[in-house]
């Protein structure tokens, strides 16, 4: 047994982690260092990495690029305030996202984390009825299963179940929260819930194609230009938090580009800045902006994080946007959909084994349960691999640079831990 090093035995103590039951979770990993799929932890035993730390690292780890281009900005400029002040890195990266984003997408404002930028996106389009002198337009229409954030006001958006309103109920502001409009029933009981609230909503908020850390759902294109045409013929602000389906995860660069559906406003982050940083946008179309742009100063936006538009993170999103560009990184993703589908596939039929999806560079193994979760991480460790399965979910979201020899690695670990489960 190799002893731990120094930093994790006295500061162990005094770290608290996320959704962790610390008392009785398997204690966490020391991780050493990393270098592209791979996270080598202190006591020398390298990880293949299946989640790219929450599917930020899409180019893998430490990527040269990336590294360099934070360095660079470090010495020349590594942070202004963005009130009354502008780098060259922000405007350079909210010309970009402009530029690649869905259709008439044209302003960007930046956060420091998703739930930040989707709570941006809500104050903006209630501001927006606001300042158009239109009252009561408060709520949004949200969905089971989805995911929006921690933050108290992106909880109240989230599945009920996942987002805990039970738990909070007296802090969570309520909005109207329906299944996905996808059969008769459901189609039926959306169609309803605009009837009833639609005087008083801002917006339909939904992450497009994959409802991600609320279940690794998939949903098809019709569902989506539902929301679009509801949206019209309602005049509904229709928001897509793109931020774990963005950069590339489901194959295109937004997955909302494969239904031909735009939104009204766009939030990013996770792999905005390819890993390294943290960093994360609200991108709002002209019609949108058009509401704020005006004489008087109370119909500007009223928010501002203090490290909005931070150098460091616009230029390793800069720089991420630029590998984009020149290594065929889309491609790989629909590649290792080519890879993981049979190979995952092979996990159908066993027992426990209760679906099986891959959509682009996300594959989903759902089980009926996963009865020791703490034995469960262990034996996946034990396979060499780094995977966080949560309730009955056991999901791969590499990084999309990753090799065939580490993603076979990968699957072949879930299917076999699967099967002993
Ligand atoms: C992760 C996530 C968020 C929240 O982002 P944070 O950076 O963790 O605050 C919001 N929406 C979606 C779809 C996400 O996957």
């Amino acid at each position: 047994m190799v002893t731990e090093p120094t930093w994790y035995a006295r500061g162990l103590p005094h770290v608290w982690l996320p959704y962790t039951q610390m008392k009785t979770a398997n204690p966490p990993l020391a991780a050493e260092r990393t270098h592209g799929t791979r996270i080598v932890l202190a006591d020398g035993q390298e990880l293949v990495d299946g989640i790219a730390s929450w599917w930020t690292a899409v180019h893998g780890y430490n990527h040269p690029h990336i590294v360099q281009a934070i360095q660079a900005q470090a010495a020349k400029l590594p942070h202004v305030m963005l009130g009354g002040l502008v780098h060259e890195q922000v405007l350079t990266l909210a010309a970009r996202l402009c530029a690649i984003a869905p259709g008439g997408m044209e302003r960007v404002f930046f956060s420091d984390s998703g739930s930040v930028a989707v709570e941006v996106a809500m104050k903006m389009a209630t501001q927006y009825w606001l300042n158009q002198n239109i009252r009561g337009r408060t709520k949004f229409l949200a969905f089971r299963g989805g995911y929006h954030g921690d933050t108290i006001g992106t909880m109240a958006v989230c599945d009920p179940e996942e987002g805990m309103h039970n738990l909070f109920t007296g802090l969570l502001p309520e909005h109207v929260i329906v299944d996905l409009p996808r059969d008769e029933a459901s189609i039926a009981a959306f169609e309803a819930a605009l009837e009833r609230h639609a005087h008083h909503l801002a917006g339909i908020l939904v992450e497009p194609f994959i409802q991600g850390a609320g279940g690794m759902l998939f949903h098809s294109e019709d569902v989506l230009k539902r929301l679009r045409a509801a949206a019209d013929r309602y005049d509904l602000l229709l928001i897509f938090d793109e931020i774990f389906t963005g950069f590339g995860r489901t194959g295109p660069m937004f997955a909302c580009e494969a239904a031909e559906v735009a939104p009204d406003i766009m939030t990013v982050g996770k792999a905005l800045t390819g890993g390294a940083i943290p960093l994360a946008a609200t991108i709002a179309t002209q019609k949108v902006f058009d509401a704020f742009w005006s004489d008087d100063p109370a119909h500007a936006l009223m928010h501002g994080p203090t490290f909005m538009g931070n150098a460091l993170a616009c230029a390793a999103a800069n720089a991420s946007l630029d590998l984009f560009e020149q290594e065929n990184r889309l491609m790989q993703a629909v590649d290792i959909a080519k890879f993981m589908g049979p190979e995952l596939g092979g996990c159908i039929g066993r027992k426990g084994v209760r679906d099986v999806r891959v959509r682009g560079a996300v594959g989903v193994v759902e089980l009926d349960e996963i009865a020791n979760l703490n034995d469960f991480k262990r034996r996946l460790v034990a396979e060499g691999v780094w995977v966080r399965p949560f309730r009955n979910i056991v999901y791969l979201t590499p990084a999309l640079t990753i090799d065939e020899n580490d993603l076979q690695t990968l699957t072949r670990a879930v299917a076999k831990v699967v099967s002993g489960a």
